[in-house]
């Protein structure tokens, strides 16, 4: 591992200061971050040890909930109020990583985690666009089984690697961020970007902002959701289509729903022309078939992952049926 100076922060704006001095990095749980500094692939100069800001998991005035960045994934998932309302969000953070590293990993880092492309990890060996602008994209013709199918684009077609991420999307929650030029808030939907020409950049976050909080907003529809990640084996490993799915129906017809994909794209995938088709409509698995073919009409799959395209109309089919079959 390349030397690099390490400083613990005592508070956001102290973290803001010294990531901004030092032109550092902050370091949560290190659970992605620490992997990326042994192989190379991130240089930071310095870290700004962030694990002692806020843990605090609170009620905001509206019913809602305001998460600290460095809260721990396990006590997210355990939350007595996060597991009745939000049981989506449980079930996503349980469906990922081992229960080690769910217990070093924070919520902010979570969001930053970057993508387990196999050609991202291969500095030597491989073209990149992600870590070498301009390089080329060896996954393009390449082992293309995990990648994406949606939004991708000729430079880059990575899939965001987070299960917690499509929950939050799905959501509807907001980012907390503070910086130099002060703090501000962002959807969870606007966070991520997608590659376009420029795949390294991942966030919308400018130059030393760190992310403070996550906020949930009450959503009456969240408490009656699921989360269902497919993937080679049954754990720890990375989806190779995940939904986050949330549902309520009245008189037989689709009152409210919320739809998130994973393993589709080079974010968190909202399925926003799925939610608009479902909304107000028949509740039955011809509609929900109908409603995620209009979603994924725009799959653009490789070679090696067309099979994602099937899997997530059944994966989204079969989820949506379930929690209807709650609901009855
Ligand atoms: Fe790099 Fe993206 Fe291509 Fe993977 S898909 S090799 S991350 S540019």
């Amino acid at each position: 591992m390349i030397p690099f100076v390490y400083e613990r922060a005592q508070d956001a704006a102290d973290a803001v200061r010294r990531a901004v001095a030092l032109q550092a990095k902050y370091l949560g749980g290190g659970t992605n971050l620490v992997d990326l500094m042994r192989e190379t692939i991130e240089r930071p100069k310095a870290l700004v040890d962030v694990t002692g800001l806020s843990r605090e998991i609170a009620q905001s005035p509206d019913g809602g909930l305001v998460i600290g960045a460095a809260t721990r994934n396990t006590a997210l998932a355990e939350h007595p109020l996060v597991r009745e309302r939000y049981p989506m969000l449980t079930r996503a953070i349980v469906a990922g990583a081992s229960p080690q590293i769910r217990n070093m990993a924070t919520v902010g880092g979570n969001l930053l985690q970057r993508t387990r492309c196999v050609y991202f990890y291969d500095d030597e060996g491989a073209r990149c666009n992600k870590r070498r602008p301009g390089e080329g994209c060896d996954a393009l013709g390449g082992f293309a089984r995990m990648h994406a199918i949606l939004g991708a684009s000729d430079a880059c077609i990575a899939v965001h690697p987070s299960d917690m991420c499509v929950a939050l999307a799905a959501l509807d929650a907001v980012v907390h961020v503070d910086g130099p030029q002060g703090a501000r808030h962002l959807q969870l939907t606007d966070f991520h970007r997608l590659p376009g020409e420029r795949p390294d950049l991942e966030t919308e976050l400018a130059e030393g902002e760190l992310i403070t909080a996550v906020e949930l907003p009450p959503l009456p529809v969240a408490r009656r959701s699921a989360y269902r990640k497919v993937r080679d084996r049954a754990s720890y490993a990375f989806a190779l289509i995940s939904v986050a799915a949330a549902l309520e129906v009245e008189g037989g017809r689709v009152k409210d729903v919320r739809l998130a994909l994973g393993g589709v794209a080079h974010k968190p995938w909202r399925a926003w022309k799925a939610e608009a088709a479902l909304r107000g409509g028949p509740a039955d698995a011809g509609a929900f078939a109908a409603a995620i073919d209009a979603e994924l009409a725009d799959a653009r799959p490789q070679v090696d992952n067309a099979f994602k395209v099937e899997l997530a109309r059944r994966t989204t089919v079969a989820v949506l049926t379930d929690l209807l079959g709650d609901a009855v």
